[in-house]
């Protein structure tokens, strides 16, 4: 089967005697036994499983191409169960500009469990000479938030695996129908559900997907399941019924952030654009090779600093000014000040999620929004 239709039919588990077309929402937390005691429908308790949730997983790992995956009450609870996963003292590479959250994780949570180091993943031999006995981890967010870098994941792939360390990749903003990182060599992808694959702004989500259901992944499992990071079965009816639509949903996405790109990088107050599928893009050939599209996110730098950012973020009408991404509707937002006071994003830097609203209302929008500084 072809993406468009995975995303449509694997989420959809029709077992009912009821002929219904859409799987309903199952509540219920406890599943009968059998005489025996045993569990015939696989089912016991919603900590462990639930049919919703197993819909959601069916249809991540298909879409991913994974072998299993595990769905989270949301991305942050997911990215720290693999923390979590982790022996004591061990070592993980990190990029220097990965998502807040989770860097903010490391920093307060792990810091007297686990050593890391967070480094330009670009710099490809910086990578090798960081590799410790005790490295166990390297992680990819690629494009990466809010400068949208792209790492190249083959070759941080190749040389992890060379070392016996796993690879680990945020495949948040690029989602499995731009860009598939199991293909590429990951062994692990990780998603905030909550931005394109829910793709409402209306449900908080996350998602692992293995290339293999080896022992980490049991491991991993193990933690879920026991420490109960699970989304419930609205959340999960939620998210299935977004990936329907998502492939549709990225083409959108992808025309109007490319178009934006245009506007933006022609206009006389702006100083520089971030978009991976825009030519200008520093790395835009390792994009090419491994992304079919740039995505719908994408970054500029105002000229001036972070009041003329402000002032620009608060002068429009259809653009949001709120954090997140990956919506039908555009939010836009000046990401410095999201990120706190040991933030390393320029002041200047505007963050904008292309939203599916008409290209046109949305550039001239932004281009009454830069008439005011
Ligand atoms: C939002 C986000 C996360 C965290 O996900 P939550 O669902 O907010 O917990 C992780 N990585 C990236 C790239 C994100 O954008």
């Amino acid at each position: 089967m072809k993406i468009e239709t995975i995303a449509i039919h694997a989420g959809n588990q029709l077992d009912q005697g009821n002929k219904a077309v859409i799987q309903p929402i199952t509540l219920s937390t406890t599943f009968e036994r059998a005489e025996d005691g045993s569990y015939p429908t696989g089912y016991s308790y919603s900590r462990s499983n639930n049919p919703n949730r197993n819909s959601l997983e069916n249809v991540l790992a298909k879409l991913e191409n994974g072998a299993a995956a595990a769905a989270f009450s949301s991305g942050n609870a997911a990215g720290m169960t693999v923390f979590q996963s982790l022996e004591p003292g061990s070592h993980l590479i990190c990029p220097d500009d990965m998502y807040h959250g989770l860097r903010n994780q490391l920093k307060n949570i792990f810091a007297n469990k686990l050593e890391f180091d967070f480094i330009d993943l670009n710099d490809l031999e910086l990578v090798k000479a960081s590799i410790k006995p005790n490295t166990k981890l390297i992680w990819v967010e690629t494009p990466s938030n809010p400068l949208l870098k792209i790492t190249d994941i083959a070759a941080i792939a190749a040389i992890a695996k060379k070392a016996s360390v796993k690879t680990v990749c945020d495949n948040t903003f690029a989602t499995p129908i731009l860009q598939r990182p199991l293909d590429l060599g990951a062994d692990l992808v990780m998603h905030s559900t909550t931005k394109y694959l829910g793709g409402h702004s209306d449900v908080l989500g996350g998602a692992l997907i293995a290339r293999e259901a080896d022992e980490w992944w049991l491991k991993i499992k193990q933690i879920q399941e026991m420490g109960g990071s699970i989304p419930g079965p609205f959340d999960c009816y939620m998210t299935v019924r977004g990936i329907k639509t998502l492939p549709y949903r990225m083409k959108g996405h992808v025309e109007n952030a490319m178009r934006l790109t245009v506007f933006l990088e022609n206009h006389p107050k702006v100083e520089r654009v971030f978009y991976p599928g825009a030519a200008s893009h520093p790395q835009f050939a390792i994009a090419k090779k491994q992304m079919s599209a740039g995505g719908g996110m994408l970054s500029f730098l105002v000229k001036g600093g972070a009041k003329e950012a402000l002032a620009v973020v608060n002068n429009l009408k259809i653009f949001t000014q709120a954090t997140s991404l990956g919506g039908v509707e555009s939010l836009i937002e000046h990401r410095a000040s999201v990120e706190g006071p040991d933030t390393k994003t320029p002041q200047n830097l505007i963050r904008v999620s292309a939203g599916l609203e008409n290209i046109e209302d949305l550039i001239a929008d932004l281009n009454a929004g830069l008439a005011a500084i």
